[in-house]
């Protein structure tokens, strides 16, 4: 029988962010009612905050105890974005961090071939600091959970949104066990990038045709890699209709992209943790539909 995916959720995944901040953080609660109107074969999993150690285990003890404490300075609060500033973003980005966690041991655990989180996906967040609305890392927090409590030797992280993965590029920099591939808008944020281990930069106004055949010449190339469990940020900023991406992908294009992946996994044999990433289509109905797409996606897979 097939099994249903378990997706991880928490209303604060909204409600965490200031009603006032210019992030599009509806668009958690949007799919999450969406996947529910269109009765789509997802599990909906509540998360528990994330424990600190997991995170201690890639970021800098400083660092994770003064965004606790919300005594992060002007410049660093300016650096992540998300303002303005409040105190529930502290219990937000535990709740984040714990979803992908869970739906890491759900994915080890259960025997699902693929787990999600509708949130996170935060590859700007670096051993020290916060970027580009990412505090914590959720991405490497689990690739070091995975080796030190599952048993897994080789992780291979797909960063497909459509901004470079620089802060998982730069935690792994001299980590052989988590190979980086990072394929994203070379004329995008961050423009100081960091080199991943396989890095491919398309430019602006990349449209599938392009994207899909770079995609699967490089995923191809992976295979080398051996790895025993895939990370997929599945951002959906490179669709044509958003405000950040630069890039001029179609939602049937979007779809191809993700199925590409998760074909990918499956081929292997091997279970895919997958990361909700970027998205900041203008009207944010683009960008929902392209998260509902990927999810139900992810389903026919899990
Ligand atoms: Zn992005």
């Amino acid at each position: 029988m097939q099994q249903r995916l378990p997706l991880y959720y928490h209303p604060i995944y909204t409600d965490g962010i200031h009603p006032a901040a210019p992030f599009p953080k509806e668009r958690y609660q949007k799919v999450h009612s969406g996947l529910i109107q269109r009765h789509a074969p997802v599990e909906i999993r509540t998360p528990l905050p994330a424990p600190l150690e997991a995170i201690a285990a890639v970021h800098c003890p400083e660092y994770i105890h003064r965004f606790m404490n919300l005594s992060l300075t002007e410049k660093e609060v300016r650096r992540i974005g998300l303002r303005p500033w409040t105190p529930a973003l502290v219990e937000r980005t535990l709740m984040l961090t714990g979803g992908a966690l869970n739906a890491l041991e759900a994915l080890l655990q259960e025997g699902h071939r693929v787990a999600a989180n509708m949130a996170g996906g935060t590859h700007h967040a670096h051993r020290d600091f916060g970027a580009g609305y990412c505090i914590f890392n959720d991405i490497a927090i689990c690739a070091k959970r995975a080796q030190s409590h599952f048993n897994i030797r080789q992780v291979l992280v797909v960063d497909l949104d459509v901004h470079q993965g620089d802060g998982t590029a730069s935690i792994f920099a001299n980590d052989n066990t988590v190979f980086t591939f990072s394929m994203h808008c070379d004329a995008n944020f961050p423009f100081r990038k960091t080199t991943s281990d396989l890095d491919v930069g398309l430019p602006k106004g990349t449209t599938d045709g392009l994207y899909l055949e770079t995609l699967h010449t490089h995923l191809g190339s992976l295979v080398h890699v051996q790895p025993d469990l895939v990370f997929f940020q599945a951002g959906v900023d490179p669709l044509q209709e958003d405000h950040l991406g630069r890039f001029n992908l179609s939602q049937e294009g979007l779809m191809e992209r993700n199925k590409a992946v998760l074909d990918f996994a499956r081929d292997l044999d091997i279970p895919c943790l997958v990361f909700m990433g970027g998205g900041y289509a203008r009207p944010i109905e683009h960008t929902v539909e392209a998260f509902i797409n990927l999810f139900t996606q992810c389903s026919t897979y899990a």
